[in-house]
């Protein structure tokens, strides 16, 4: 069973009890665990996200001004997408033969940064 079911189950014994001073101060219990439960639920995606980075970070080589994953040579990814935002993006080369990060050329942020 869980907190939030606990404050439940505690709401509906304090009712029982025609006690309004009791069951505001449990009501703000179960509104404090709401906010914790969406609090921890958010920390653990980030955790997830951060050690996933980690991973990716060890196998990452910078070669001009691009990242490649391991000795295959993966890639190449935008490196301000990782250097900023930990996500990988995979160039695209134009016509022209220039790489490319879609994220940035779409945002117009390529021109401000370099
Ligand atoms: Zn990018």
């Amino acid at each position: 069973m869980g907190v939030i079911d606990t404050a439940r189950e505690a709401i509906t014994l304090v009712q029982k009890l025609d006690n309004v001073e009791l069951l505001q101060k449990i009501l703000a219990l179960q509104s404090d665990a709401l906010k914790m439960v969406e609090e921890n639920g958010e920390l653990k995606t980030k955790v997830r996200e951060l050690e996933e980075a980690f991973k990716i970070k060890d196998s990452l080589v910078f070669e001009n001004n691009s990242y490649y994953i391991g000795e295959k040579k993966d890639g190449p990814y935008c490196s301000l997408c990782w250097d900023t935002d930990r996500r990988l993006v995979h160039l695209h080369k134009d016509e022209a033969n220039w790489w490319w990060c879609l994220i940035h050329q779409k945002e117009k942020h390529y021109l401000k940064v370099y």
